[in-house]
């Protein structure tokens, strides 16, 4: 009022004015349309009047901001909207849903203070309000979009994803082979898929998992055989029960997709050491007795192998009822003495063999042999090839299990055969 007594000075006036925000947006809107006023002393005057009535009932001026047809926010000023435009575009990284964004609607009006919004909130319901873009994330693999779905769906089927092959019980860790990127955002819905869409190709990513396992380890024992010259060729027992040992193992696993495609052990800690089974093997040549040499000379048997290697006699610490003849597989086997074949088959003990009845009450029997050259009923003499030697029935490998059986009574063969 000062002003407009003590000389009138439009310029200084609208200077004065303009300095409150308020009065600076009642000027533009008078300017906006064109309101003419002959006396601009009196116009702001008005503006002035208009301005301390809407101020004493709580009301400033702002602009309406319609945006596609729906009216969406009041600002201050022109300068909000524009604000809000940039922050928007800002917030949205996906150039195609950039574009989705149309430049909004202006108008002016009034409204009451309060309800001003700031560029941020405005720009928050500008992306709210443009339909054709949504919330979501795209899924990209060395850099390339491969998906884009729910952002969450999307974090989750990953997860799922990385973990699947973890090995219970282990220390286990795991990532993608590939570089796996999420980026949140706003995308056009058109281009935003189901869920399942991107499981399935989520489900197609290598994983590398690094498992640390640890699990105990038999250590087995080891057999040690002692000589003993106290005991005869043939002559074996056991006088310490092996025992294995345990060790705890520690590696690390890599796998890719579970398939394991690296091991390295860690540590190998010994838990309990393996006990070493100790045998007792008999070294000495068995004697025979002058009376035995004596009965056997009479039945006149010859040794039925050309050449060979004794690893058992009769009667060692197994009860064994034979002597075994050691030779190479396919060596000839000769009948002991003349005879008739009254066996000549296999059986799971002696594996294939012969059963020769001499005369004279006397039956020999060729066991374990690889092929017998004989058949039941027939007579053979002296010296025939009867078999081949072998390591059939229950052998443990090729030799001759010789047995001279007197009256039914399985004796020491080694006289008969001159040992
Ligand atoms: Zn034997």
């Amino acid at each position: 009022m000062i002003f407009i007594f003590n000389g009138f000075n439009r310029a200084a006036l609208i200077e004065k004015l303009t300095g409150n925000r308020v009065i600076s947006k009642l000027y533009d809107f008078v300017k906006t349309n064109r309101i003419k006023c002959k006396c601009a002393g009196l116009a702001m005057l008005g503006v002035g009047c208009l301005t301390m009535s809407l101020l004493c009932a709580g009301v400033t001026v702002g602009f309406n901001v319609s945006y596609s047809g729906k009216d969406i926010a009041v600002v201050g000023s022109r300068s909000v909207l524009q604000n809000a435009i940039s922050i928007a575009t800002e917030n949205i990284t996906d150039t195609k849903a950039q574009k989705a964004i149309a430049s909004p609607e202006f108008s002016l009006t009034l409204t009451v203070s309060d309800r001003l919004e700031n560029a941020a909130q405005l720009a928050d319901s500008i992306i709210e309000n443009t339909d054709c873009i949504g919330r979501a994330a795209v899924l990209k693999v060395n850099g390339e979009t491969v998906a884009c779905a729910d952002a969450q769906s999307i974090k989750s089927f990953l997860e799922q994803r990385r973990t699947a092959f973890y090995v219970d019980g282990a220390e286990n860790s795991a990532e993608f082979v590939d570089t796996v990127e999420v980026e949140e955002g706003y995308y056009l819905k058109s281009e935003i898929s189901e869920v399942n869409e991107a499981k399935s190709v989520i489900d197609t990513l290598n994983v590398k998992t690094v498992s640390v396992i640890k699990t105990e380890v038999a250590i087995p024992y080891n057999t040690v055989k002692k000589t003993t010259s106290e005991k005869t060729v043939g002559y074996s027992e056991v006088v310490t029960a092996g025992c294995n040992g345990l060790s705890r193992v520690t590696e690390s696993v890599e796998y890719i997709n579970g398939e394991e495609a690296a091991r390295t052990e860690l540590s190998n800690e010994v838990v309990t050491a393996a006990t070493d089974k100790v045998v007792l093997v008999g070294t000495a040549i068995k004697k025979v007795s002058a009376s035995e040499r004596a009965t056997a000379s009479s039945a006149g048997l010859i040794c039925p192998l050309a050449s060979y290697r004794i690893s058992s006699y009769y009667g060692d610490g197994r009860n064994h009822k034979g002597i075994d003849l050691c030779a190479s597989r396919g060596t000839a086997i000769f009948a002991a003495g003349g005879g008739t074949v009254t066996y000549a088959g296999y059986d799971s003990d002696f594996g294939y063999n012969v059963i020769i009845q001499h005369s004279n009450g006397i039956k020999t029997r060729y066991a374990h042999a690889d092929a017998l050259c004989v058949s039941k009923g027939q007579v053979v003499s002296q010296g025939d090839m009867i078999a081949t030697v072998g390591s059939t029935g229950r052998s443990t490998g090729n030799h001759l299990h010789f047995e001279v059986i007197v009256n039914g009574v399985r004796v020491n063969p080694a006289p008969y055969i001159g040992l």
